[in-house]
């Protein structure tokens, strides 16, 4: 077995968490209810894998099943947040385009340590819903100019409790004052926290209002983002985690820690939607999207039949640095890895 291959150091973060995910599956795969998880990257949809090359450079295994989850995968949430950053710039350019500006909107509410996911999740739901309906808010469109959103449910963990709030993309007619649709907002919001029952939103934190348009170039591209990719933020200092990072966690001496709160996590996001536009975002969007128009296809770098990736997928390292390998174009120290592991070297496809 080539040794100094198998114990090369895992280079980057992205490497550490496709590690970590395999681990964590294989442990899911017993828990019950976890199934769709632990099955995400493990389990062949058919007869055979394949370790494929996007033309991007990344590396991956094809041939597997995915579980879809937008909140919480180290793998389908980033390729599903990248596609809907995609969707949600190319609405935002028309706008733009159409003399339209764009403001980001930060909107949280008090939680304790001992609240409970699931409610605060609900609370804040149920309070966006009601603040964007109504006679009240149908004046507030006028009189702001707000032709159109997109929220975003966002969440992080620490030792003050969950932390869920809400990024919201608010899409202005033409320019407006800063301060008058924060203070329109933080009326509105304080109000329907109250309603609801959740904690008195504060007066310096509650809501917050960013115009950033002073830089131009790539303005769209950063409201974008805000919104759309939760998988590639970190929480606001070190005592608080963002999703993913938890993962990163999970390797480390606070692992049983951030274990747990992936799993509270995984179950009180079942069956959310992260994202939700308004009617007039989505007259924005482009019929075609950027999912269905014709792309590359991966080159398949190594086949490996069902009873090889059985044996095989019990090597979360040797299969992550083979993966790291073949990104960094080092294809034959890849395959020698994979072979060591009980890949069929002879079935490397033709390139
Ligand atoms: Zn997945």
């Amino acid at each position: 077995m080539p040794e100094t291959l198998v114990d090369l150091p895992i280079a980057d973060g992205r490497g550490a968490r496709r590690v970590t995910a395999r681990r964590l599956r294989t442990m899911w795969f017993w828990a019950p209810g976890w199934s769709r998880q632990a099955c995400c990257g493990r389990i062949p949809t058919g007869g055979q894998v394949a370790v494929v090359r996007s033309p991007s450079g990344s590396a991956y295994v094809a041939g597997v099943q995915r579980c879809g989850s937008i909140w919480c995968c180290p793998t389908c949430t980033p390729w599903i947040r990248w596609r809907r950053e995609q969707v949600l710039r190319q609405a935002m350019d028309a706008h733009v385009a159409m003399g339209g500006s764009l403001r980001l909107l930060t909107l949280t509410v008090p939680h304790t340590p001992s609240d409970q996911l699931d409610r605060l999740f609900d609370g804040v739901a149920a309070v966006w819903r009601w603040s964007v309906s109504g006679r009240i808010w149908m004046g507030a469109q006028r009189g702001l100019g707000i032709s159109a959103w997109v929220r975003s449910m966002e969440v992080t963990a620490g030792a003050g409790g969950w932390h869920p709030h809400l990024h919201v993309a608010l899409l202005l007619d033409g320019p407006a004052d800063d301060e008058t649709v924060r203070v329109w907002w933080h009326r509105r919001w304080v109000a329907a926290c109250e309603r609801f029952g959740l904690h008195r939103p504060s007066a310096a934190r509650g809501v917050t209002v960013r115009d950033i348009a002073g830089s131009t170039a790539g303005y769209v591209v950063r409201v974008a983002t805000e919104v759309a990719r939760a998988d590639v933020k970190t929480g606001r200092d070190k005592a608080r985690f963002a999703v993913l990072q938890l993962f990163d966690l999970a390797s480390t001496d606070r692992a049983r820690w951030a274990r747990d709160a992936w799993l509270d996590l995984a179950a009180a996001t079942r069956g959310r939607h992260a994202t939700y536009t308004s009617a007039g975002l989505r007259r924005l969007i482009p019929r075609v999207q950027p999912a269905d128009l014709p792309q590359c296809p991966p080159s398949e770098l190594v086949v490996i039949d069902a009873e090889q990736w059985r044996a095989l997928r019990h090597q979360p390292t040797a299969l992550t640095n083979a993966l790291v390998l073949y990104e960094q174009g080092h294809d034959a120290q890849a395959a020698a890895l994979l072979h060591a592991f009980g890949a069929d070297i002879s079935s490397i496809a033709p390139q």
